[in-house]
């Protein structure tokens, strides 16, 4: 008789998070297969119930208590961001701050948009007491990037649990350590059952996500990983928020604060080493102030510095393939004739990149026309307004956009094919809690932050109550000649006029 071997214990794969600035070993995470993340969606599942069931305000209540660990140990979590992205901790601390707001904003309004609401229910259906109502859509799956690891996967997570909602969240793969802390903050305050969970691990994690039979995702990172999202999820129906990648222009127009305008444009190109996906990328300038403000640009960005000591303006850049990209885009810009009057391909390192600032660059080479994510910027001459338009519009990418004029700010903003828009102060939009965010094009698709948001992750649910008994009966068999004229007298003095 041969005895019965034991199963070989399964052995875990797993993946390092490390420190950008060094390399260092920061932790070890799981790769959760495919399995682990079904699990993870069927225990989501039951607790969604649970969670649905505390209603707005005891969601808001448990809410309330996450922003309050977060506020508390917010140097906790500045340090973990930092460890992981690189970034001085101003920076981390600032993205931290936005995202605690979003908790509060979405706690807060979740029922007002969210909860029941009547509706005119028109002449003809006077009899009917007409209600609209969010309901929560179940489990949402949350993918996220590293280069905002708090702030941009809160903009989904705040938002579907206030509707109601489970939420299994994939971070990066660079920044898996930031995700464990956030979800560890939240199970802290809710103990009860797994109301957000996270998963860990590279791209086949979070395909396993998208194909586990959530009610939607909400992804967050580049456009060609939003298009097979997109594809996948095609399969089984499952919807989609795509907030992906862009190009964001300026517009500097001749009556703008000049000053005020090379400010914003030096710290939306180069915080965050241009890791930013509503970060500056592109700048149109009136000919009249162009090369005052070209001056002031080159001088504010002479005392910028990459660097990981505490002095240093910005950090390493986070994912090291995207050196090659940024390398390539300043080359490529130069080949074809633009001058760099600041940086170059000299001031790309194996980690580092110097601020970078480019003019003449012809508008079909690759630094204006894709995504660079890294410290350079584009500066053009325009001779008017309608030109800068043309020229920021003419682009696949629509994600934010800024305009400094005196007196044209909300003119150039409406004509900007972009989901944002900031008049006269850089990126003030992604701060503003109640207003929508979110793209258009190969930007993306659907809204985080504000009612938007909210509704993004909620189903809405119509109900039609009969008051009484209609006098006319126009849903029914037995309706004769002279209801249908009635009816057809009413249409008439009601939308026929000329
Ligand atoms: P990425 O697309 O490489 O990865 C994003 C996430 O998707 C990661 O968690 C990754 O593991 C996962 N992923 C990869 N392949 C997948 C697949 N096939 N199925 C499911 N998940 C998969 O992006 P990134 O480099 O982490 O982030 C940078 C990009 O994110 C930039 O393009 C930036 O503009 C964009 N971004 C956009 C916003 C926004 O709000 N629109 C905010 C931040 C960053």
């Amino acid at each position: 008789m041969t005895a019965v071997q034991p199963k070989p214990a399964t052995v875990r794969e797993t993946f390092d998070s490390l420190d950008p600035a060094t390399d260092e070993v920061l932790a070890t995470y799981p790769v959760h297969t495919r399995e682990d993340v079904e699990a993870a969606v069927a225990q989501a599942r039951d607790a969604a119930l649970w969670w649905d069931s505390l209603g707005f305000a005891g969601r808001a209540e448990r809410l309330r208590r996450w922003k309050g660990v977060l506020t508390r140990r917010l140097a906790q979590l500045c340090q973990v961001v930092r460890d992981e992205t690189g970034k001085p901790i101003a920076d981390a601390q600032l993205e931290s701050v936005l995202g605690i707001e979003h908790i509060a904003w979405a706690g807060r309004n979740a029922r007002k948009v969210l909860g029941k609401q009547r509706r005119p229910a028109g002449l003809l259906m006077s009899n009917q007491a007409a209600t609209v109502e969010y309901q929560p859509l179940g489990v949402v799956g949350v993918i996220g990037p590293w280069n905002y690891p708090v702030f941009t996967p809160l903009g989904s997570i705040t938002y579907a649990l206030a509707a109601g909602n489970a939420v299994v969240f994939k971070p990066s793969e660079y920044t898996p350590g930031v995700g464990r802390w956030l979800v560890d903050a939240f199970n802290e305050v809710v103990p009860e059952k797994p109301v957000l969970q996270l998963i860990t691990g590279f791209g086949e994690t979070g395909a396993a996500l998208v194909g586990a039979g959530v009610d939607k995702i909400a992804f967050t990172g580049s456009t060609a990983t939003g298009k097979k999202i997109m594809a996948a999820a095609a399969e089984t129906l499952t919807p989609v928020v795509i907030e992906a990648g862009g190009k964001d222009p300026v517009l500097v127009d001749e009556d703008a604060d000049v000053e005020a305008a090379a400010d914003a444009t030096v710290w939306g190109a180069f915080s965050n080493s241009g890791q930013t996906c509503v970060g500056v990328e592109r700048v149109y300038v009136h000919e009249r102030v162009h090369d005052e403000f070209v001056a002031k640009v080159v001088a504010k960005s002479r005392e910028l510095r990459a660097g990981s000591d505490a002095e240093a303006s910005y950090g390493p850049v986070t994912m090291p393939s995207q050196i090659g990209v940024i390398r390539r885009h300043i080359a490529d810009a130069i080949a074809r004739g633009g001058r760099a009057v600041l940086g170059g391909t000299d001031a790309v390192g194996d980690r580092y990149v110097q601020p970078t600032v480019l003019v003449e660059v012809p508008e079909d080479a690759d630094a204006v026309r894709e995504e660079t994510f890294g410290p350079t910027v584009t500066i053009a001459k325009v001779a008017d307004m309608d030109e800068a338009v043309a020229k920021a519009n003419d682009t696949s990418y629509g994600l934010g956009s800024t305009v400094f004029s005196k007196r044209r700010g909300m003119e150039l903003a409406r004509r900007l094919r972009t989901g944002m828009t900031a008049i006269n102060a850089p990126l003030s939009f992604a701060g503003i809690a109640s207003l929508p965010f979110g793209g258009v094009g190969d930007s993306g698709f659907g809204r985080i932050h504000g009612q938007e948001g909210l509704r993004e992750f909620a189903r809405s649910k119509a109900i039609a109550r009969q008051r009484f008994t209609p006098p006319i009966a126009l849903t029914s068999f037995p309706r004769n000649e002279k209801t249908d004229a009635l009816v057809a007298k009413l249409v008439t003095v009601l939308h026929g006029k000329r």
